[in-house]
């Protein structure tokens, strides 16, 4: 469905954007990864989903809290790669600590990575969007751009925020084949989520399967976690012609945990 357009997802080397990452491969688009950890690992996940899909797959090293970083990069994808068609905003990061003392500086990582990014990113990407008149952009919010949770300032205001930028690029690029949404995950079993539960076995003396029980059955009605397979369709999704006039929604996927 996609063949021959060029998809950057921003933190594809692990978890959900890595999902989404190889949903897209497997719709013939051109791949660009970024996101952190062992090179030689990023190379074998690399070659991986070229040889799986077929299709080229490049990776870019941006660190997603640096705008300088993130313009050079797409400048570089334009000159090397051509025009981005699909921009999937998932890079994310998450601190777990009351607001007194929540780290300033954490604070300031949380809000650059889960949410000043996607500004830079659409900015840098959507003027070749426009001229070619097409063009899907999908920020990777969270339930927690809708509701709330103790203990989340800097994430559940991140994730607030790109709900509102999704609004709003929806509402300037309405009148172009360029749409934009935001879709909104409940527990992934992801490293971010793992970290979590592992914290939560540690403070209450639980074994890890309890403590993963516990975190589920407090938010999520369905007691099981969206899976990042399930987010990768639904990216596929927003692509088609079936979504043409899906613009600026906040698409939950979690569980039930927001319906409450
Ligand atoms: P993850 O930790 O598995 O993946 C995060 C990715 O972001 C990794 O590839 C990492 O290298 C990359 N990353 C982190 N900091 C970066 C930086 N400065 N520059 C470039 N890349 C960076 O986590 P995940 O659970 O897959 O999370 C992906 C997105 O989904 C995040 O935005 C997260 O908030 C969101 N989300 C996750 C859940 C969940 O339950 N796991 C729920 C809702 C939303």
């Amino acid at each position: 469905m996609l063949n021959g357009k060029l998809a950057l997802i921003t933190g594809s080397t692990s978890g959900i954007g890595l999902a989404i990452a190889r949903a897209l491969a497997a719709q013939h688009a051109r791949i660009i990864l970024n996101g952190f950890g062992d090179p030689a690992e990023i190379e074998r996940i690399r070659a991986e989903i070229a040889q799986q899909s077929g299709v080229e797959v490049h990776y870019e090293s941006a660190d997603m809290s640096r705008a300088g970083d993130i313009e050079a990069m797409i400048s570089r994808i334009h000159a090397r790669h051509g025009a981005i068609d699909v921009l999937v905003n998932n890079a994310g990061i998450q601190h777990v600590a009351p607001i007194e003392s929540f780290p300033a500086e954490r604070w300031d990582s949380v809000i650059a990575i889960n949410l000043s990014s996607a500004f830079h990113t659409i900015r840098c990407a959507l003027p070749a969007m426009r001229e070619r008149g097409w063009g899907r952009i999908i920020n990777i919010a969270s339930a927690h751009g809708l509701v709330a949770s103790a203990e989340k300032v800097a994430y559940v205001a991140a994730k607030h925020g790109i709900v509102g930028v999704t609004k709003v690029v929806a509402l300037e690029t309405a009148r172009t084949g360029v749409t934009c949404n935001a879709i909104c995950p409940g527990w992934v079993l992801t490293p971010l989520v793992q970290k979590q539960i592992d914290a939560r076995a540690a403070a209450g003396g639980l074994t890890v399967d309890q403590a993963r029980v516990g975190l589920l059955a407090e938010k999520q009605p369905s007691h099981e976690f969206v899976t990042p397979e399930q987010l990768g369709e639904i990216a596929v999704f927003l692509c088609s012609p079936a979504a043409n006039q899906v613009r600026g929604a906040a698409w939950t996927v979690d569980g039930g945990w927001t319906a409450q």
